[in-house]
C-alpha cells in the first residue's frame, strides 16, 4: 500500500488553472506573465489558507520553466518537477513570522544581486512579511527600491494594515478572498470522488463552514474526518470530531427561545450537555445566527453563503423574530461569549447566555404590568410622587 498523503499537499494546485477561486488573481498575472509585464513586487494579502504560497509557487515555476517563461509552466522539466517538491533552490521561501531579526534578512538580501543558480529569476516568497522588524524592512525597502532584472519579490500577509506604507507603495497588490462554502464544498466533493472516500452531503457542508473560507483549512480538517470515521466521511463523526452543533441545530434553538418552549430549550441544553458541544463554538454560532438573520431582514440582497437548506430555514425564522428583537438577541450572545473566560467553566457561560436570552425579551403590549387603558394621565400626575411616599424613612428601609 502507498503511503498516504495529506490531502492539501496532494491536491496543491500545480498551475493556475487548478487555483481554486481568487480568479481576478491569476488572470492579472497570466496576463502579465503573457505580455512580458512582470511586475518585481507582488503583495499578497488574505487570510491563512486560501492560496499565497501556492500562488508563488506556480509564479515561481512559470518564471522559470524550462520550456520559456510562460503562464502555462510544464510540470515535467526538472524545474517544475524540483517547484513542486520544495527543492528549487531559486525560490527562497521565508517565514518571517520565525525570523524577524535584522541579520536575518540582511543575510537574506545580501544574496539577491547574484544571478540565479538554476533558473532565469530568483523568486523570493516572503510570507508573513508583516513581522518583519523595522531594521529588515529598511533593509527590504532599499532593495524593492533597486531590484535587479532576475528577482522578483513576492510578499505575503495576513495582516497588511501592519505594514510600512512604503513597502505597499513599491508593490502590486492582491487580496486574496476566502473562498464560499458551496467552492469548498465542490472542491471536497471532487476530492473525494477522486480519493473513492465515502461521504454525506450533511458532513461535507459541515467541513466547508468550519474551514472558514480557507481550502487548506478544509482539505486539513477533512483528513482529519476521514482517520476518525475510520475510511469514511459521515455527519455524526464530523459533528461530533468539531465539536459543533449543526446550524439547523442552532436555528432551531433560537426558534425556540423566541416562542419562549421552555421545555425544547432544556431538551437543547440536556443534549449539548451530553455532546460535550464546545461552548465559544457554540457562542460564535449564535452570534453568527443572528448576524445573519438580521442580515436577511434588513439586506436581503446580500447573498448568504450557505447551503440551500439552511437558506430556507433562514428566511422562514428571519419573517417570524422582529428585529428588534434580534438586535437584543444579538448583543446578549456577543456579550455571553466574551463572558465565557470569566466564568468558572464555558458551559456555565454558554447555559447563562441561553437563559438570558430567555428572560430578555421586550414586553408585547400586553404584558406590561400597568394596562395600556390606564395609563392616563391621572396615574402619572404629580399626586402620586407626593412627599409621603419619598420621606426619609421610605428611602432609609
Ligand atoms: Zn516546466
Amino acid at each position: 500500500m502507498s503511503e498516504y498523503q495529506v490531502l492539501a499537499r496532494k491536491y496543491r494546485p500545480k498551475d493556475f488553472s487548478e487555483l481554486l477561486g481568487q480568479d481576478h488573481v491569476w488572470q492579472a498575472l497570466s496576463h502579465a506573465i503573457n505580455t512580458g509585464r512582470i511586475h518585481h513586487a507582488y503583495l499578497f494579502t488574505g487570510t491563512r489558507g486560501v492560496g499565497k504560497t501556492t500562488i508563488a509557487r506556480i509564479l515561481a515555476k512559470c518564471l522559470n520553466c524550462e520550456t520559456g517563461v510562460t503562464s502555462t509552466p510544464c510540470g515535467v522539466c526538472d524545474t517544475c518537477v524540483s517547484v513542486d517538491s520544495g527543492r528549487f533552490i531559486d525560490l527562497i521561501e521565508i517565514d518571517a513570522a520565525s525570523r524577524t531579526k535584522v541579520e536575518d534578512t540582511r543575510d537574506l538580501l545580501e544574496n539577491v544581486p547574484y544571478a540565479p543558480t538554476q533558473g532565469r529569476y530568483k523568486v523570493y516568497l516572503i510570507d508573513e512579511v508583516h513581522m518583519l522588524s523595522t531594521h529588515s524592512f529598511n533593509a527590504l525597502l532599499k532593495t524593492l527600491e533597486e531590484p535587479p532584472e532576475h528577482v522578483k519579490f513576492i510578499l505575503a500577509t495576513t495582516d497588511p494594515q501592519k505594514l510600512p506604507i512604503t513597502i505597499v507603495s513599491r508593490c502590486l497588490q492582491f487580496v486574496l478572498r476566502p473562498l464560499s462554502q458551496e467552492l469548498l464544498h465542490g472542491h471536497l466533493s471532487g476530492i473525494l470522488q477522486k480519493e473513492q472516500i465515502a461521504f454525506d452531503e450533511t458532513a461535507l457542508w459541515q467541513l466547508a463552514q468550519s474551514a472558514k473560507g480557507s481550502v487548506r483549512d478544509a482539505l486539513s480538517l477533512t483528513d482529519q474526518a476521514i482517520a476518525f470515521g475510520g475510511g469514511q466521511v459521515q455527519t455524526d463523526t464530523v459533528t461530533q470530531m468539531l465539536g459543533l452543533v449543526d446550524s439547523l441545530d442552532v436555528l432551531a434553538l433560537v426558534g425556540d427561545i423566541f416562542v419562549d418552549n421552555r421545555q425544547a430549550v432544556a431538551t437543547h441544553i440536556q443534549r449539548m450537555r451530553m455532546q460535550m458541544v464546545d461552548a465559544t463554538s457554540m457562542l460564535d454560532k449564535m452570534v453568527d445566527t443572528f448576524h445573519q438573520l438580521a442580515l436577511v431582514q434588513i439586506l436581503p440582497d446580500v447573498p448568504l453563503d450557505m447551503n440551500d437548506a439552511q437558506k430556507q430555514a433562514f428566511l422562514a425564522l428571519a419573517q417570524t423574530i422582529p428585529s428588534d428583537v434580534l438586535q437584543l438577541y444579538y448583543e446578549i450572545a456577543s456579550k455571553s461569549r466574551e463572558s465565557v473566560r470569566l466564568a468558572s467553566t464555558p458551559i456555565q457561560a454558554l447555559e447563562m447566555g441561553i437563559l438570558r436570552l430567555l428572560a430578555f425579551r421586550p414586553l408585547a403590549i400586553n404584558q406590561m404590568t400597568v394596562p395600556v387603558d390606564n395609563l392616563t394621565d391621572d396615574n402619572l400626575t404629580d399626586d402620586n410622587l407626593t412627599d409621603d411616599n419619598l420621606t426619609d424613612d421610605n428611602l432609609t428601609d
